[in-house]
């Protein structure tokens, strides 16, 4: 009885240390679901994820502009400082830095933080 009693504490014990671990495996599989840029919406509207430094040049086209990028965009919605949802480019995370040919400011932003 005493080692069953043991044991159960040890298993417990085993159990709670491995918490963390399991939290921060599903963390980080949360932070890299981009979306794909190769399918969909993303590659149709021509999805970058950070147009400051892909679009430099006149690389994105005439419609892109330098303060242009997805978490001004009135189609995004805020996940943390990094990245965010977008209603047209799904399924996935657009970065806050990211632009597309779609791109609408949004009336309220002046600046994205
Ligand atoms: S529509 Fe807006 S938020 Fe969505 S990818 Fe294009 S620029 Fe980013």
């Amino acid at each position: 009885m005493k080692t069953n009693r043991r044991g159960f504490l040890k298993g417990a014990l085993l159990t709670l240390a491995s918490i963390p671990v399991i939290e921060s495996l599903l963390g980080n599989k949360a932070e890299a679901a981009e979306v794909d840029k190769t399918k969909g919406m993303a590659k149709t509207l021509g999805y970058v994820s950070n147009g400051a430094t892909e679009c430099a040049g006149g690389k994105c086209g005439p419609k892109y502009k330098a303060e242009a990028q997805c978490c001004s965009c009135s189609f995004y919605t805020k996940v943390d400082g990094t990245w965010g949802n977008c209603s047209l480019v799904k399924p996935g995370n657009v970065a806050a830095t990211g632009w597309c040919k779609n791109y609408a400011k949004k009336a309220s932003v002046t600046k994205c933080s």
